[in-house]
């Protein structure tokens, strides 16, 4: 739509689109409305809508998915959680142990995680766990905590669900919806959380690749959830030296072909806490949106991978580090977009 339209406008499109027997998908933009139609077949003949009051342009999108794509909508997607924000101009840091332990514990590192001017707090409180006999979480005692993180230092709360039911009561007590790598074509899931009015944290397959990731996120917005936040969490390969292998190069693939965001998880893409901060500061300089870190008070008692979690100190460290870069890549743009 034109960034003089009106909601009239807009609304008399989504109308005809409608009345055609497709699904519209108005998507508001900072500068303007973009409108996707799904459940059409073949071509759909852009002489319906071109001439329509407030439309700019009537454009094919040819690729397998298309609300993602950057043909609907060319500007970066800002998507709100709770009252922060990524996508934006800010790097958005996500931070917090991996699973929820205590509170004690969950309060020792939300302090810090506040403190350094983070405005996400992760924790696990339904944990994807490969051994059975392994801690599982703490369920909704756990996301009760996170509620309390929410209210005592003013975090806005990420964190997975695994089932449905995870679903509904993270919506409840928490701002963004994580899924988790062993999830992530977990179609069913996907489109129930397509259905809810919460941002989605899509992590990416142990081994999926760049168009099974896409059509992962597309299948949640196909849905009319439209916050959909990408995340690299490493991927499997021969490689032994780390827990994953981070694929940074998906970052500036996934910029290049879609609007969504894209944040990377360097605790478990390497799995060894001398390697976050490297590999997060990497992330940073190939042009992701952010980053969540796991984090623990005491690594060495930690209930799950302990052998990633970053100390509050290491954390800190990191945290300055990694805005270092970002205000030197924002000023690189400024004087690129000046010249
Ligand atoms: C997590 O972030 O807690 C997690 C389990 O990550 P992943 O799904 O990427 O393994
Ligand atoms: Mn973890």
């Amino acid at each position: 739509m034109k960034a003089d339209a009106v909601q009239e406008d807009i609304d008399r499109v989504l109308e005809v689109i409608e009345k055609l027997g497709f699904r519209p998908h108005a998507m508001p933009g900072a500068s303007r409305t973009a409108i996707g139609i799904t459940g059409n077949n073949g071509s759909v003949d852009p002489a319906h809508f071109e001439n329509l009051s407030g439309v700019a342009e009537a454009i094919r999108v040819t690729k397998p998915y298309k609300l993602i794509s950057k043909d609907l909508r060319p500007e970066k997607s800002v998507i709100k959680i709770g009252n922060s924000s990524i996508g934006g101009d800010e790097l958005a840091i996500i931070a917090g142990p991996c699973a929820i332990e205590t509170q004690e514990q969950v309060f020792k590192v939300a302090e810090a995680v506040a403190k350094s001017g983070a405005k996400f707090f992760r924790g696990g409180a339904f944990k994807p766990r490969t051994s059975p006999y392994a801690f599982q979480g703490k369920g909704e005692d756990g996301l009760k905590i996170m509620a309390e993180v929410r209210e005592r230092y003013g975090l806005n709360i990420v964190t997975e669900a695994m089932d449905e039911r995870g679903v509904d009561l993270v919506e409840k007590y928490g701002d963004c919806i994580q899924i988790g790598a062993r999830n992530m074509q977990n179609f069913s899931l996907l489109k129930y959380v397509g259905q809810t009015r919460k941002p989605v944290l899509l992590k990416r397959g142990l081994s999926a690749t760049l168009d099974e990731f896409l059509l992962a996120a597309e299948y949640i917005m196909a849905e009319g959830n439209y916050d959909v936040i990408l995340c690299e969490r490493g991927i499997r390969t021969f490689a032994d030296h780390a827990r994953n292998t981070m694929d940074l190069s998906i970052v500036p693939a996934v910029n290049r072909l879609t609007h969504l965001p894209i944040i990377i998880d360097p605790s478990h893409g390497t799995g060894r806490n001398y390697m976050v901060n490297p590999l997060a500061r990497a992330g940073v300089a190939v042009g992701a949106d952010g980053l969540i870190i796991e984090v623990h008070p005491c690594p060495e008692e930690a209930l799950c991978d302990g052998a990633q979690a970053l100390t509050l100190d290491q954390y800190a460290e990191l945290y300055a580090q990694v805005n270092a870069i970002h205000e030197i890549l924002a000023k690189e743009e400024m004087s690129i977009a000046v010249s």
